[in-house]
């Protein structure tokens, strides 16, 4: 996918897959930029929002996006929930029972493709999510049910759940526990796994070569992406920095500061020995002693006099390309790289940020 010079690089695809923690919102508060910029896109192209957490309802999610400002309906959003039981309709008649453990979003989703949700008792299939309230029985009953043979689906694999109280076991430390005591392993729906992206390319009609990807995690949403077969942008507005695309082995389509990127052309970053720059931005990087030096218009893209995210969306390209050249180049050690991609982050990171709800 090639977009054109001076076009935005939404205008490039059909839809855009957007993620919605540490992308659209983080806990109760936006994430800068994210609602008009969201809004600008829908105009343009079609948006729906694929979430890993399988403990809501669509329409639980859309209330939260809607609160934000943003006019979201609960067909705007896709949980791994929907992934799930899509899988488990495609293999079971009507009216089977599924096992469902996690939140409201789990026995809900069953309901939609006409599969039965039940707590306990003989099932053809378990679908496994998150929700705040899953025990050991319900992890007891579903290891029962795996053992005698149950079709085992989980939402996702995401270790830990940030909450507001810190952070707390995700559903993939409570399948693990399923996992330990059966010693069999589920087939998982969500990101970094195809088939949540790859349900919301079904559910628009789309191939999955037309959608854009946004997200903030590597792991998961932009890995995915590339399991899908779709372009993918990363955000630095969550969890992921320099330092995470440093380790990581996934090179994201983009990288933006924030959701204004997908409305600005792609940075077209150059690389001149040690030097990458794209227009007024360059960033000069010393590999014998691992310190760098950027050189950024005056103001930017800190964020006054950078409204449309021009020099931030390119000081964050140019970064994330420098990553991505020298965690291929032997001569730079992970510990030199590692030192790099810290400072970067805390350049990149001042262009970024969170704006309270009033
Ligand atoms: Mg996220």
């Amino acid at each position: 996918m090639t977009v054109s010079p001076g076009e935005p690089v939404v205008a490039a695809y059909d839809a855009v897959v957007c993620d919605l923690d540490g992308v659209v919102y983080r806990g109760p508060v936006e994430v800068a930029y994210a609602v008009p910029s969201l809004a600008a896109v829908r105009r343009q192209c079609p948006v729906v929002f694929a979430t890993n957490n399988a403990s809501r309802t669509p329409g639980q999610v859309a209330d939260q996006v809607r609160a934000l400002g943003l006019e979201v309906a609960a067909d705007d959003v896709r949980t791994s929930a929907q992934a799930g039981a899509d899988l488990l309709a495609s293999r079971f008649p009507r009216g089977s029972s599924v096992l469902a453990v996690g939140g409201p979003g789990v026995g809900e989703a069953l309901r939609a493709v006409g599969l039965v949700p039940v707590t306990e008792g003989s099932v053809v299939a378990v679908l496994q999510g998150w929700g705040a309230e899953v025990s050991v029985t319900d992890l007891a009953n579903a290891s029962i049910a795996i053992a005698a043979g149950a079709t085992w689906v989980a939402t996702n694999l995401d270790r830990t759940l940030p909450t507001d109280r810190g952070i707390v076991p995700g559903n993939g430390t409570l399948v693990a526990a399923v996992a330990t005591a059966t010693g069999r392993t589920p087939e998982v729906v969500g990101k970094p796994f195809a088939p949540l992206y790859r349900s919301v390319a079904d559910f628009l009609g789309l191939a999955t070569g037309r959608l854009l990807a946004v997200g903030d995690r590597l792991d998961t949403d932009i890995e995915g992406a590339a399991a899908a077969g779709m372009a993918s942008m990363w955000v630095l507005t969550g969890v992921d920095g320099f330092v995470e695309l440093a380790r990581s082995r996934v090179t994201p389509t983009y990288a933006a500061a924030d959701l204004r990127g997908l409305l600005r052309p792609a940075p077209v970053v150059r690389r001149d020995g040690v030097v990458w720059h794209e227009g007024d931005i360059h960033v000069h990087v010393d590999l014998a002693s691992g310190s760098v030096n950027i050189v950024a218009p005056q103001g930017s893209p800190s964020g006054t006099g950078d409204d449309d995210g021009s020099a931030a969306t390119r000081l964050v390209a140019v970064c994330a390309r420098l990553v991505t050249d020298l965690r291929d180049e032997a001569s730079v050690t992970a510990d030199r790289l590692a030192s790099i991609a810290r400072q970067l982050d805390g350049v990149g990171r001042n262009s970024t940020g969170v704006v309270a709800r009033q």
